[in-house]
């Protein structure tokens, strides 16, 4: 089983080097949890599980090697944040009884929608965000703002940007002759897919990146109201 296409080993390995020259190894065993945990559920919660590509990895980790380079800890941490809330909301969510509800209609989707949420997702998103948020709290150097309020927050917020995010501007697709819905543009069913909703160019990759955007500001934003 491999987590990882070799453009995504390369990926991991620039933003793993990035966050230990940032943030130190503190940084690391943050970034490690999120990546592990992140793993661990994907192959607990199913066995199709495609390996994950440079693109995947940097729309996730992106965000938070620019941060640690920069040094900033509560935004590097708020990134991880939200992208370890969206992971294990999805990979939590596959097991509720509950068909998703489009967090802006309340309709119900197919599972794996996207925008689509479940209660049980969105507990496990908080937990998720709650993890990272308490283990940067234990790590990070002292006398900075109180870290743990701020990152989970900061998950919490960017899941719900991904979630939001998800159910507007990306790119939704449709089979003309079929009418089977995709949210990959370059995907042939019968025919060519057709963009039906949103932005063609959006994919789950830049919403993913969106989202940690979210979350590195509302931890740098945190951070800097909470200044004694
Ligand atoms: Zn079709």
């Amino acid at each position: 089983m491999t987590w990882l296409t070799r453009g995504g080993v390369i990926a991991a390995g620039a933003v793993g080097v990035g966050v230990t020259w940032g943030l130190g190894w503190p940084g690391l065993i943050v970034l490690a949890a999120f990546l592990l945990s992140g793993s661990l559920l994907t192959q607990f919660a199913e066995h199709r599980a495609p390996s994950r590509t440079g693109r995947q990895v940097l729309a996730n980790g992106g965000v938070a090697l620019v941060a640690a380079v920069a040094g900033a800890w509560p935004a590097a941490a708020g990134a991880i944040a939200a992208a370890a809330a969206d992971t294990w909301a999805t990979e939590i969510g596959a097991f509720s009884p509950f068909p998703p509800r489009l967090i802006t209609s309340w309709r119900r989707v197919a599972r794996g929608t996207s925008g689509g949420i479940t209660a049980l997702g969105t507990l496990g998103a908080a937990a998720g965000a709650v993890t990272i948020a308490w283990l940067t709290q234990a790590l990070a150097p002292k006398g900075m703002a109180p870290l743990f309020p701020i990152v989970a927050s900061a998950g919490i917020i960017g899941m719900l940007a991904d979630s939001l995010l998800g159910a507007t501007l990306q790119g939704k697709f449709e089979c003309p002759a079929c009418d089977a819905r995709f949210e990959r543009g370059n995907t042939i069913c019968h025919e060519p897919v057709l963009l039906t909703r949103g932005l063609g160019w959006l994919d789950n990759d830049g919403v993913n990146f969106a989202a940690t955007l979210v979350g590195a500001a509302v931890g740098l934003v945190g951070s800097r109201l909470s200044r004694p």
